[in-house]
């Protein structure tokens, strides 16, 4: 394994060093913004067992060793929770395809306007999907922020940790024990923050709101706890849940207390100095995606803003949290994103439009999307809807196929990715000036504290837990 690190280290010509007690050091860290850091990527993702998890300890080891280490937002939130902190929008973006070159211009933005608050994460769904697990996901996020010189905590996010109905409704304690096995899974690689999503159990023909409730703040409760117990000394996880499955009814105030005051109750049974959510996710008019019209566009969104506002004060006030966090925002019209930093929404949720951009973008080869088209034709045959249009369909499964794809997303000519890059670069830097997140490093830096939690040697990959493709994102 040593002679594997050397050989790892080596393209950065003395940069990065290993001690005679095996400790990473990095003597020259400008150095780490240099292709040496694309080929450690490479190796984490595509390489050999032993290559990619000694690839993925030494980007582990760096960033710990240079100031990039997976952190989390949780005291940032409750600070907000207090009104010390006020006025932005924490932009949570779920990096599907091409996910270092994407990451990579995320970072390059973040740099620029010097933003800090933005949070980087993927779905349940979406790690089945996109043939990403956590420990893979962390590190392609560490290489891209080495790779363009971004220093500060790094929020990874577990989003919809989301329990399937279904499945539930079959074998309750198997569907739970599932997402427990991912939370195990997701902490151990550094995702610090983990939005639970257990509102796919709310039952809204219970005659109270506590009892269309009580599932879903009883299993909600039940997983922080068991986050509590895996998170590392020194890190307070933070936590999300959800009272309105996203596209379903829009949320109102009495949900939330009804969530909340079950929540806080069922959390103190289980243990009375567990630390509970820092924030909640609401339902007020977004679907994940977007709704595609016939023609391919995206239909008009008719997004409540006030419910939004007015549910963020009573979280912040009564409960004490950051406030309410919206999902399926990215492909809102440009104006709508300065609108949330106004209503003081603590968190959105962005990936379609950035999905699109891989698909759609002019520099995209037409030979390259018509191969991905036609895989879906043949593999995802069994989601076509009657009376749907081609647009529709290839809109809506076209996720699936960056699985799949990965590698050839990754290997698309140098200008491509290039031509990629810099449209999502674009589009993340008018995000982070409309949220109001641009000059944040400071902010976060007052607040959040990333602790030095090193790792010894390179372990071998975890048993993956199993995901759900189905669940929301
Ligand atoms: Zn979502």
């Amino acid at each position: 394994m040593q002679e594997i690190v050397q050989k790892l280290i080596g393209p950065f010509g003395g940069a990065v060093t290993v001690g005679a007690d095996g400790a990473i050091a990095v003597p020259k860290p400008a150095a780490l913004a240099a292709p040496a850091t694309d080929q450690l990527a490479d190796a984490a993702v595509f390489g050999a067992a032993a290559w990619r998890d000694a690839a993925r300890w030494l980007l582990w080891e760096i960033g710990q060793a240079v100031g990039v280490r997976p952190a989390s937002i949780h005291d940032l939130y409750m600070a907000r929770g207090q009104g010390k902190a006020h006025g932005f929008t924490v932009p949570a973006i779920n990096i599907r395809g091409m996910a270092y070159d994407s990451a990579r211009a995320l970072f390059r933005a973040a740099v620029k306007r010097q933003a800090g608050a933005f949070i980087c994460e993927i779905a349940r769904s979406e790690m089945s999907y996109t043939d990403q697990r956590p420990a893979e996901y962390v590190s392609v996020l560490l290489a891209a922020a080495l790779r363009e010189g971004f220093r500060g905590p790094l929020f990874v996010q577990g989003d919809h940790f989301q329990a399937n109905a279904k499945k539930y409704a079959a074998d309750p304690e198997g569907e739970i024990g599932a997402i427990k096995a991912l939370i195990t899974e997701a902490v151990a690689a550094g995702f610090y923050n983990i939005d639970i999503d257990t509102s796919t159990l709310v039952d809204l023909k219970q005659p109270t709101l506590d009892t269309q409730q009580r599932v879903n703040y009883d299993r909600a409760a039940e997983l922080t706890a068991v986050i509590r117990e895996e998170e590392p000394d020194g890190v307070t996880v933070s936590v999300g849940a959800e009272i309105g499955e996203v596209g379903g009814k829009n949320s109102t105030l009495e949900d939330q207390h009804a969530f909340m005051d079950g929540y806080v109750k069922a959390l103190k049974g289980r243990g009375a100095s567990l630390v509970g959510v820092s924030k909640i996710s609401v339902q007020t008019g977004t679907s994940h995606g977007g709704v595609v019209l016939p023609d391919g566009s995206i239909a008009e969104v008719k997004l409540d803003l006030e419910v939004l506002k007015k549910l963020s004060e009573d979280a912040r006030k009564r409960y004490g949290m950051a406030g309410a966090v919206q999902h399926g925002a990215s492909t809102l019209p440009p104006e709508a994103f300065v609108r949330f930093p106004e209503v003081e929404a603590a968190e959105i949720h962005l990936a379609t439009a950035f999905q699109s951009l891989l698909f759609d973008h002019e520099a995209t080869p037409a030979a390259f999307k018509a191969k991905i088209y036609d895989w879906l034709r043949e593999n995802a045959a069994g989601e076509r809807k009657s009376g749907e249009t081609d647009e529709q369909f290839f809109y809506k499964t076209r996720k699936k196929a960056l699985g799949p794809f990965k590698k050839d997303f990754w290997s698309l000519p140098e200008a491509v990715r290039g031509a990629l890059g810099e449209a999502l670069e674009d589009q993340f830097s008018f995000l982070f000036e409309a949220l109001k997140v641009g000059h944040s490093t400071e902010l976060v830096a007052r607040y959040v504290k990333a602790p030095v939690l090193r790792r010894a040697g390179p372990a071998a990959a975890m048993a993956a837990a199993p995901d759900d493709a189905d669940a929301g994102e």
